[in-house]
């Protein structure tokens, strides 16, 4: 039970065990309605004159059944929304753990929003309908049996009269799931691309206003609004058509119990304690049975939340064994690596780049450079070949020991919403203030940090926003000393420095770069003209490997890289 549970409503160990809890008491509350009907009963039973009756036992049943209904209504409510909360909880503490060990292939594939809108969204609308229908749903089904049960026992045409109807609104509830949950999933896809629609328009409104598109951007998402609501309005028809007609045939069921219940009373066969046991009886179930198709309904739209959480958690995680890493040569051997099936973007390349040396990769656009550091960082993983690193097969060294181990510096800085320092502090969490500020100086951010209003304390806004790209790369920089891994990776980190800034970095990268293992990527070759080897790559391939006057004097490619820089350093605007 706990297994189907869990599957079939993407929850977590404890979740499915908390909603098998949730629905027994719900059970017990559906149960629990009766009772006041069967103090009535002994009451009509006393002043009819239909059987022996006393007071005090009334009195004290009452109390009685009071004090049950609260602990019970009470213990429903606890274990619902206690269970619930604690669900949604451990749902997204598990989808956050599952995300943090996704390679980075995974995000190149996905849409974040969609991604982002399963970790907020999705499970809130499960929580949403472990909350306000899974255990209602469950409850009222198993209490239905046990009272249909009682029921015919008590007499077999008024239990049919009552039970013919609330069963057939049920199965008709259940007939028309696909009508119902068609439609749902249509307003979820739909609402999806909207959420998709706004993000974008946040993320583009720079470019939105500069080429004078707000009005056209506004029309067109107000015909998407218009839209999602025409698709929201049919979700809901396709709910209340289906809701409203069981609602309709369980009310026959009051309709029989009068007409049976009359016929066996001027028969004979029953008295009127019984028949008015037997419409009340009847109406507690209507009752039920109108929460159930509501219940239902709302089920139909945890579908394709459900989906969506399932199919992460199917997703397979990065893992590699614990190793403890003592020398940095990177030793590549073979490597084939494609971001799409069938499309290689390295194909069969091995190099060297050894510890104390600095590798520097060139070539044309999209030749796969940045792609080399993203598998040599186990970014990514390769497809074929093997890349080594003390001998070890990093796709088998688990990301972490790996990543201590590699500082990274790319020409996209991600920044977090948060001050300078405490920018700088992912680097390495566990420095000093000092030390952090140590390298914020070696990366040469003191001069703009100290012009901002709160100094190192100041918040730089969403992505680093309040701050210029060349800031924003220092800020990166800085983080890479204050790390000070064994391996670095820089990735064009000087396309957003401007000339003095440059100089200042180059300077404070020769004493960072010092006894590590360095691979470099930068379209300014005059850069990398000292540098220990460079790997001329073209499309994915190795073509040369050498030092600056080698490939000068055999590789083509490195030859015309050269004289287009040159030319390039000569553009004037
Ligand atoms: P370079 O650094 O030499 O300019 P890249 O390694 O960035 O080249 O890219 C190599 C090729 O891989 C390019 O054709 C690029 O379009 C493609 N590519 C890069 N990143 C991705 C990605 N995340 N998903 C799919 N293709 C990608």
């Amino acid at each position: 039970m706990k297994e189907y549970l869990k599957n079939r409503f993407a929850l977590t160990d404890k979740g499915a065990r908390g909603l098998i809890i949730a629905s027994k008491y719900s059970t017990l509350k559906s149960l629990s309605f009766m009772l006041p009907i069967m103090l009535l009963m002994y009451v009509l039973q006393g002043l009819l004159g239909l059987g022996s009756f006393d007071i005090k036992i009334a009195i004290l049943l009452f109390i009685v059944i009071g004090l049950f209904m609260f602990y019970i209504l009470n213990r429903d409510y606890m274990t619902t929304y206690d269970e619930t909360y604690k669900e949604s909880a451990n749902l997204r503490i598990e989808i956050s753990n599952i995300v943090k060990d996704l390679p980075l292939s995974f995000y190149s594939r996905t849409d974040l929003t969609n991604l982002s809108q399963t970790i907020m969204k999705d499970v809130e609308t499960i929580e949403h309908a472990l909350s306000h229908a899974l255990p209602g749903f469950y409850g009222f089904i198993i209490s239905f049996i046990i009272i249909s049960i009682m029921l015919l026992i008590g007499n077999i045409k008024l239990g049919l009269s009552v039970i013919i109807p609330i069963l057939s609104s049920m199965i008709l509830s259940f007939i028309s799931k696909d009508i119902q949950s068609k439609s749902a999933k249509v307003y979820y896809k739909e609402q999806r691309k909207s959420s998709k629609m706004f993000q974008e328009l946040i993320d583009l409104s720079t470019e939105i206003k500069s080429y004078n598109l707000s009005n056209e951007k506004m029309e067109e998402s107000i015909k998407f609004v218009r839209k999602l609501e025409k698709f929201h309005i049919s979700s809901e028809l396709g709910q209340v058509i289906p809701i409203t007609f069981s609602g309709v045939v369980s009310n026959l069921s009051l309709g029989l119990v009068m007409f049976v219940g009359l016929n066996e009373l001027i028969r004979g066969n029953i008295n009127v304690l019984y028949f008015a046991g037997y419409l009340f009886a009847a109406a507690r179930l209507i009752d039920g049975t109108t929460a159930f198709s509501g219940y239902y309904g709302e089920m139909m739209f945890i579908d394709s939340p459900i989906k969506n959480i399932n199919a992460l958690r199917n997703e397979v995680v990065v893992k590699g064994k614990e190793a403890n890493l003592k020398n940095f040569d990177i030793v590549g051997e073979n490597v084939d690596f494609s971001y799409i099936e069938g499309k290689k973007v390295v194909d069969n390349i091995s190099f060297e780049s050894l510890q104390g040396r600095t590798t520097a990769l060139v070539g044309p656009s999209g030749c796969g450079k940045t792609t080399v550091l993203r598998i040599v960082s186990r970014l990514y993983d390769y497809d074929d070949g093997q890349i080594l690193i003390d001998d070890k097969e990093i796709n088998k060294v688990a990301a972490k020991n790996l990543f201590k181990h590699i500082s990274m510096v790319f020409q996209d800085v991600i920044l977090f919403n948060g001050s300078v320092i405490d920018n700088i502090r992912i680097g390495n969490m566990y420095a000093s203030d000092e030390e952090v500020l140590h390298a914020a100086k070696l990366a040469n951010c003191d001069e703009f940090v100290n012009k901002l209003p709160n100094g190192y304390d100041t918040n730089i806004g969403e992505n680093g926003s309040k701050l210029s790209g060349g800031e924003r790369q220092r800020i990166s920089i800085a983080r890479a000393f204050l790390k000070n891994a064994e391996i670095i990776l820089l990735d064009e980190i000087a396309a957003s420095l401007d000339v003095e800034n440059e100089k200042y970095i180059q300077e404070s990268l020769n004493k960072l770069t010092k006894d590590k293992t360095v691979m470099i990527i930068s379209h300014r070759m005059k850069s990398i003209q000292n540098v220990d080897q460079i790997i001329v790559m073209n499309d994915g391939k190795i073509e040369d490997i050498g030092t600056h006057e080698e490939l000068l004097n055999r590789s083509k490619t490195y030859k015309k890289m050269i004289d287009s820089s040159i030319a390039s350093e000569e553009f004037i605007y």
